[in-house]
């Protein structure tokens, strides 16, 4: 048989034609226009030669053409590889020549460093969007008027399940970023099993579309989830915590999809006084949500938040705690319908030793329909994170009797301090429920004696003071003698990547030199 991510759209605009998907900028878009300008977008593409398999480069932030561009390459059979956005030059050279990218489209403010990487990659630009006022440069050709002058097309490309919808790039903290190649079926079954089988969304929901659409997160959990049932979704192309709170009330946000980052803001937001939105339920991922954090938000917002884990390279939802159990908060919940994880040893190379006895720590490993095709052209690589089927995702956790599933931390962000394992997410944890705290993050730098020490970097909560000394000797008290930061370091803010999480890589080399 055939299948078409694509369908997701063409689908609800079948259905419910008439009714808003996305809110952006004071401008509503219904699902029948939504579809008609994908698929003329989709015509201009194929106009340009784009068919199945070729690969459609985007750097688009969230606005309404990131959904149009999006359904139109997946309409065609065709690849959506999008591009971080605030890659340099040199990066988006990088994911063009990776990915073999055929075209790029490129919203017009951000073609500054696009211009100079797909000259050298000699690959295509298209633009949307207007360009700044102040904007020299070339007159590149813009998709919405070659759509004008296309054909549409009528209907999308039947492909193959497993044909490739997606290459999505890894941050690359380890090395060169990877593309983490997706299948249609991997996008389709993400949202049954996520959100038919997990989380009960409705068409009359309005849904929070704040997280970066180039990343699986946002594209899968928000994105494509509520075009699936129909619902709306509010784009905000950047996360300022005010205004976000304010649009949020303003559409009438009834679903919150978020990494805590963003839960931390929102909370200080609704705490500085306004209204507050109606919310029927909240999903966290991406990172450790502090039990604090979640208890703020729920009783701030009278919201169940559903914690779930994930990766791009499993598309990326793993596991989440559903809307049918009671939830189980510090935990990342049962995997969803068609994966499995287990815990195997994270020392063994080469082969997958499983640790079946429940509770047991270890490396968590994944199988399903989820999971990548592969990392793009390295199949060595590839072979070394997928062995016997199993995804090894390199974070620490355990599984109980009960297929419960909490996560201890990444092995990379593991410290070990005199011979002990520290994992920050558990003193961050501890951190966050100090009343001064804003956001906090806790990470190694090497030391002469005790091989690592444990710093911390805090953020104080709501423009407010807080004191170093005094946090210090408030984690003494609160946790073991080996894990407590020896050095807390106040800091104005924490480097955060586009999805909202801290950087830790970036704090290592801040602090470094103290
Ligand atoms: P890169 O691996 O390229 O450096 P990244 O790890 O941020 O970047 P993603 O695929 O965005 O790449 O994130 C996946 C990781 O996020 C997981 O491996 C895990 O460490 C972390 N993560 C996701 N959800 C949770 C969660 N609920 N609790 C703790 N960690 C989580």
């Amino acid at each position: 048989g055939t299948l078409s991510a694509a369908s997701i759209l063409a689908e609800s605009a079948r259905r419910r034609p008439d009714h808003p998907a996305l809110h952006f900028a004071g401008t509503t878009t219904s699902y029948r226009d939504l579809w008609d300008q994908t698929r003329g977008y989709a015509g201009a593409l194929r106009a340009r030669g784009i068919g199945p398999g070729d690969r459609v480069a985007m750097i688009v932030p969230n606005v309404p053409d990131f959904a149009r561009a999006y359904y139109a390459t997946l309409a065609l059979g065709a690849v959506v590889v999008p591009v971080h956005l605030l890659f340099k030059a040199d990066e988006i050279e990088y994911v063009l020549r990776d990915s073999g990218a055929d075209v790029l489209v490129v919203a017009a403010p951000l073609l500054t460093e696009a211009v100079p990487a797909a000259t050298r990659a000699g690959v295509p630009i298209l633009t949307v969007l207007s360009p700044p006022a102040d904007a020299g440069g070339p007159d590149l050709p813009r998709l919405e008027d070659e759509a004008a002058a296309a054909t549409p097309i009528v209907r999308h490309e039947p492909v193959r399940p497993t044909a490739a919808a997606t290459i999505l790039y890894t941050s690359g903290t380890t090395g060169s970023p990877k593309g983490a190649v997706g299948s249609h079926l991997a996008l389709v079954e993400q949202v049954h099993c996520s959100l038919v089988d997990a989380f009960d969304l409705r068409a009359d929901d309005v849904v929070f579309g704040g997280l970066p659409l180039f990343h699986a997160f946002g594209q899968v959990c928000v994105l494509n989830t509520a075009f699936r049932v129909g619902a709306s979704v509010v784009l905000l192309p950047r996360f300022e915590p005010d205004d976000a709170l304010a649009l949020m009330v303003h559409h009438g946000v009834t679903v919150f999809t978020a990494v805590p980052t963003m839960y931390v803001g929102l909370v200080e937001a609704a705490r500085r006084g306004g209204a507050r939105p109606a919310l029927r339920y909240a999903v966290s991922g991406g990172a450790s949500l502090p039990a604090a954090v979640l208890e703020a938000f729920s009783e701030t917002f009278g919201a169940q938040v559903h914690e779930g884990y994930g990766l791009t390279e499993t598309a990326p939802i793993v596991s989440t705690n559903p809307q049918s159990e009671p939830i189980r908060p510090g935990t990342v919940g049962k995997p969803i319908w068609g994966v499995d994880v287990a815990v195997a040893d994270p020392d063994v190379e080469g082969r997958i030793e499983l640790l079946d006895e429940p509770g047991t720590l270890g490396e968590l490993v994944v199988r399903g329909h989820n999971l990548m095709k592969g990392y793009l052209g390295r199949p060595d690589t590839s072979a070394e994170v997928v062995v016997d089927g199993w995804f090894r995702t390199g974070d620490l956790g355990t599984v109980d009797d009960a297929g419960v599933v909490t996560i201890v931390d990444r092995k990379k962000d593991m410290i070990i301090r005199n011979g002990y394992n520290v994992y920050p997410s558990e003193v961050e944890a501890v951190l966050a429920r100090h009343p001064e705290v804003g956001m906090a993050a806790v990470f190694g730098l090497p030391h002469e004696t005790h091989g690592q020490e444990v710093h911390a970097a805090v953020v104080a909560r709501d423009g407010g003071a807080v004191d170093a000394g005094e946090l210090v000797a408030y984690m003494k008290e609160h946790v073991a003698a080996y894990k407590y930061p020896r050095v807390v370091h106040v800091a104005d803010e924490l480097p955060l990547g586009p999805s909202g999480k801290i950087l830790k890589r970036e704090l290592v080399q801040r602090y470094q030199n103290t």
